[in-house]
Parts: C-alpha cells; structure tokens; sequence
C-alpha cells in the first residue's frame, strides 16, 4: 500500500522554504493530501510522484485558483482515471463556510471553520464607481496587542493562521461569489507582523497563485519595528499601512499598549527606512475617537508628525462596539475640520467609508465570534 504522508514529504522535500507549513499541520493529519495553498512548483513534484505529465500541474492549478472548482468533478479538462485518483488521495480544502452577511451597501462577511474549529473573518468590499474587489484577511485567530479601541483586542490570541488558511480566505469569497478578487489588505483579526512568515508565504501564494500584483497587497500593522525593517529588505514587499492612531507618545500609549514597546519616534525612523529602502508611500491609519483623538492639537501633531515622511493618511471615524468600550463616535464637523488641518499641510488625506457598519465588518469589529 502507497505512504501518502512519505509521498506527501518528497513533494515538499525540495521546497525547503514552504517545509514549515507542512509540519504544522500534523495536528490535522490526514492520509490524504490538501491542495489548496500548493503552488505550482509543488503540484508539479506531486504529478511527478503519481507518475503523470507535468503539464496536469498547470490544468489542475487553474482550476483551484482561476476557475475557483469546489470539487473534482468540475476539472472536466484533466482525465477521468485522474480525476479518480485525485478524489481516492487528495481533497481541495478543509475550511468551511460557518456564517456568511452582507451588509445593504454590498459587503460581505464571512465566518470561517478551520479543520480545529477555531474561526476567522474575512470580508469582501466592493466598491460601486470602482472595478476593485478588495478582501480584508485575517491573520490570527485573536490578537495578543489588545488595542483600546478594537474589539478583536478584547479578546487576546488563540493562534497563528497558516499561509493556506489565508489564503483560503480569498479563495473561499471566490468560490462563494464567483468574483475575482483584485486587492487583499491584512486588515482583519490579528497582527500580521506578529504573525510574519506565514503572513509573507502567504504573500508570496496570493502573488504567484491568484495572480493579484504585489502593488494590490497591503500589510496593516500597529507598529512592530523590527519587522517593519525586516520587510523593507524582502524581494516581495507589500505596501504599508501603520496602524497610528494617535500623534504623539503619550496619548498613543493610552489606546495602544505597543507603544510601550516600540515609541512613536522608533516607528518614524523605520518607516523612513522603509520608504528610501523601496520607494513605496506608506499609509497612516488614524482612528478618530471623539473628544479624544479627534482634536484641532491632535491634527496640528499629526501634520507635523508626517511633514519629513512620504506619507498618505486615512481617517477612519471610530465605529462603535459591542461590549464595555467607553469610546465615543466622533462628530462630523469635528472629523472635516480634522481633514482640513491635515490637508493644508499638504498631504492627501481620506474619510474611510464605514463599508459593512450595519454587520460588524468596519475596521476593528472583526472578532470571531459567531457574528450574529
Ligand atoms: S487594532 Fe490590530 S493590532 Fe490592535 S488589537 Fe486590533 S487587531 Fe490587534
């Protein structure tokens, strides 16, 4: 009788970097081998240990990653006594669809099972004047930075997502949809950079895979300062959004416990560094809170904060959550005065729709829980 999990060792044996993902699913053994997240160089060492043509590598990848199949029966293109075998030793994908929403602007939700029960959000916005489709990802179950404002950081870190468990995020509101997506921003459940080999192989799959161009992919991270240096340095790398939220270090440190760790002026310097090192404008987050970061001396900071740095900057009017929060919404005159500030200091500065309020899918209401 054939050893799957040997067969399943020579495939990735040669592919020393992606070993890792590999080891870590034991918890899920299974005699049967998952497709989803092999990319093509590994579906063409599979090919060649079942004993078949190489070119069955590239039919069966365009059908898990452009034609979206669900099942086998659908890759009518590759031979019938293959078709068998994949169904006898292979599976496309073990996570579920638990919950699905969608919001009266459009956006969806989902809520995702992994193989361990453990759920994910991730979340599908579509924008109407625009042809982009763009998937917010997560990239933890939980998050371990417990931010103030954020109703995932209420809830602490349960684990990492594997590459192919976010991949199979976006390729989850594929199948679901039919929709190609065209952008995927790290902007759901967890800290990607606290998460960072498997956030950039996973990277490196939605890139090679799905065909989505590094320029589409955005990273949102609250401020990890060495992996900002680490991924200036990578031959991927991602465009930067910077969770800030506050201009300076003494009001950051009161809604985000990672400025004890990494301070404000630690963070300008490495995204400096990251901005000479590729050339690439990063994003500043900022969430107005009202009466709190929403201020006219917060924003004359905050112009001042990004007068030396190659910056955008997106407001995001703080969206109320469940629970014992004791942040306020801001008031709209108070956030277009907030923009006018910053924009008379020259730089482009945008209002983030509230996409998805009404299901819980705005930034920080992501949280895994049975969103009902
Ligand atoms: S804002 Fe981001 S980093 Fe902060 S607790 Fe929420 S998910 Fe974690």
């Amino acid at each position: 009788m054939e050893d799957f999990n040997e067969k399943k060792f020579t495939v990735v044996k040669n592919h020393t970097a992606q070993a890792g993902s590999i080891k870590q699913e034991e918890p899920f053994a299974t005699n049967k081998i998952r497709l989803s997240g092999l990319d093509l160089a590994r579906l063409e060492d599979l090919m060649e240990v079942w004993g078949e043509k190489k070119f069955r590598a590239s039919q069966i990848s365009s059908w898990l990653y452009t034609k979206n199949a669900k099942n086998f029966d659908e890759m009518t293109d590759i031979k019938k006594e293959l078709r068998e075998k994949l169904k006898d030793e292979a599976y496309i994908s073990d996570v579920t669809i638990k919950k699905k929403q969608i919001s009266a602007d459009g956006t969806l939700k989902y809520l995702l099972e992994y193989k361990d029960k453990n759920t994910a959000e991730c979340v599908l916005m579509r924008f109407d004047n625009r042809a982009n489709l763009t998937a917010c990802v997560s990239s933890q179950i939980g998050c371990a930075m417990g931010c103030k404002f954020c109703a995932t950081g209420q809830r602490g870190i349960i684990r990492n997502l594997e590459p192919y468990e976010i991949l199979e995020q976006i390729l989850t509101i594929q199948r679901d949809t039919g929709l190609k997506v065209t952008n995927v921003v790290f902007m759901g459940q967890g800290e990607p950079f606290n998460n960072y080999n498997n956030m950039m192989e996973a990277i490196r799959l939605i890139n090679s895979c799905l065909m989505i161009g590094i320029r589409r992919i955005t990273v949102s991270t609250c401020g990890i300062v060495p992996k900002i240096y680490d991924i200036s340095e990578e031959d991927l790398v991602p465009t930067l959004a910077i969770s800030l939220h506050a201009p300076n270090s003494g009001l950051r440190s009161q809604i985000m416990p990672v400025e004890k760790r990494y301070n404000i002026e630690d963070l300008k310097k490495a995204l400096k560094f990251y901005t000479e090192k590729t050339g690439k404008r990063v994003t500043l987050e900022y969430v107005l809170i009202g009466k709190l970061t929403d201020t006219r001396k917060c924003a004359m900071e905050l112009a001042h904060f990004m007068k030396d740095l190659k910056c955008n900057v997106n407001l995001i009017p703080y969206n109320p959550v469940n629970g014992a929060l004791e942040f306020k919404k801001p008031d709209k005159k108070d956030v277009m005065k907030f923009k006018f500030i910053l924009e008379a200091s020259g730089k482009k500065v945008t209002v983030r729709l509230e996409r998805g309020a009404d299901i819980d899918a705005a930034c920080g209401q992501l949280r895994g829980r049975d969103c009902g």
